[in-house]
């Protein structure tokens, strides 16, 4: 269907194999059944296509695969069994001893933790960047430097990076991009149309919509995504078909979801910026920033995060948290319910408060995930939680 909308591609890329059901069954099994011992022979020698175990291939993650591949503008996809999963596979398909990579400051805790920890352990050396500072990572890169990796925007900063500036860097140092894309979802950023060499889900989030399953992808060019399967294969951090079939069918809604989240996103950030108790909104969609050019360019929308800054650091912020009684205290980030978090105690606890300071990231930020509530009973919370910690900001300033 090369003539239609990408999103008309990806709605009816699946079809019901075998039976006239419409919507697409859930494949849970684990083996599948060879016709003789020649084809088995031959599906595990690559000698032809075709279902082994479903570590290496499923059809419900397939069918995954298939949609978010074609969302993303990218060749191929691998559902993953989490979004750390996939940096984990990332990290084992073109990482070796010695290799040097850069990582966007203030990126994901989890992630800063994996490379800096864990890869640490394995020899890989990492070091962190400001995203917004595009000539730093150009200047950064050595020659054991394999690859560049970062969010945009930063979640909670809201920073943004240069894409199509970095893919240039990236290329002419022959290095990978890798963008996490998790925040906009592939509805409002399409990071491999800038040049990226690879996109990271963490597909739990917007793409479920709903909080109900953790899963990730890696999106980007047949071969490197072939070489993704092949840890998969060995290291077994693949998908299950369950998670597949539920994030498939939210796929479908993604578009007309990330809609309504943006124009709440909006309102909510309209009303917080007049609230005396909040000294700065953060959100790519708001007017007078000085990146305003780069974000019309590279993104489709703005998503639904939003982070503010609220007078009297963590006890205002705290206070705030704690009366609230509609939206949700919860890390997670894309559900349909309005949740808040306070970065600093929690998703960036990991790094150290300077390191957290420099990237924006105060006792004072708040960060809501705005979700698909009629935003007048979402702000009228958020007025009576203010309230109160205006109460602590004035006992404590
Ligand atoms: C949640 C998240 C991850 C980790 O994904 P999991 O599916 O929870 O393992 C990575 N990057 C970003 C930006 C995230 O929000």
């Amino acid at each position: 269907m090369p003539s239609h909308n990408n999103l008309t591609q990806a709605l009816h890329c699946t079809r019901a194999n075998g039976d006239d059901a419409h919507a697409a069954p859930i494949w849970m099994t684990s083996a599948y059944d060879f016709d003789s011992a020649e084809q088995a022979s031959d599906r595990f020698n690559n000698l032809c296509p075709g279902n082994i175990y479903s570590r290496f291939t499923n059809p419900s993650v397939s069918d995954f695969e298939r949609r978010l591949a074609i969302l993303e503008h990218g060749e191929e996809a691998v559902g993953t069994a989490s979004g750390m999963g996939a940096y984990l596979a990332l990290a084992m398909a073109f990482l070796g001893q010695g290799d040097h990579v850069l990582l966007g400051a203030g990126m994901f805790g989890s992630t800063a933790h994996l490379f800096r920890q864990y890869l640490g352990q394995f020899g890989v050396e990492s070091q962190t960047l400001p995203v917004g500072h595009t000539s730093l990572w150009a200047q950064s890169i050595r020659p054991n430097t394999r690859m560049l990796i970062l969010e945009t925007p930063l979640n909670p900063t809201m920073e943004v990076a240069d894409i199509a500036a970095l893919s240039v860097i990236a290329r002419d140092n022959g290095v990978l991009l890798v963008v996490d894309n998790t925040v906009l979802s592939p509805i409002c950023q399409q990071p491999l149309r800038f040049g990226a060499d690879l996109v990271v889900q963490s597909a739990g989030k917007f793409i479920d919509g709903q909080g109900r399953c953790v899963g990730g992808a890696l999106v980007g060019d047949s071969q490197r995504i072939q070489s993704v399967r092949g840890v998969l294969r060995s290291a077994g951090m693949c998908m299950s078909p369950f998670n597949a079939w539920v994030l498939a069918a939210s796929l479908e809604t993604l578009h007309a979801r990330m809609r309504l989240h943006e124009i709440n996103a909006r309102q909510l950030c309209c009303w917080l910026e007049r609230h005396p108790m909040v000294t700065a909104v953060h959100y790519t969609g708001l007017p007078g920033r000085p990146d305003e050019t780069l974000i019309a360019r590279q993104q489709t929308g703005h998503g639904a995060l939003i982070s503010v800054d609220i007078k009297g650091g963590q006890p205002a912020a705290w206070a705030f948290i704690n009366a609230l009684r509609l939206v949700a205290r919860c890390t997670n980030i894309g559900d349909a319910r309005t949740m808040v978090t306070h970065p600093w105690s929690t998703t960036h606890c990991r790094y150290t408060p300077d390191e957290k300071t420099a990237s924006g990231i105060g006792p004072g930020l708040v960060r809501f995930s705005v979700g698909l509530e009629p935003p007048e009973d979402v702000i009228g919370d958020i007025e009576q939680a203010l309230a109160q910690a205006s109460q602590t900001q004035r006992k404590t300033a």
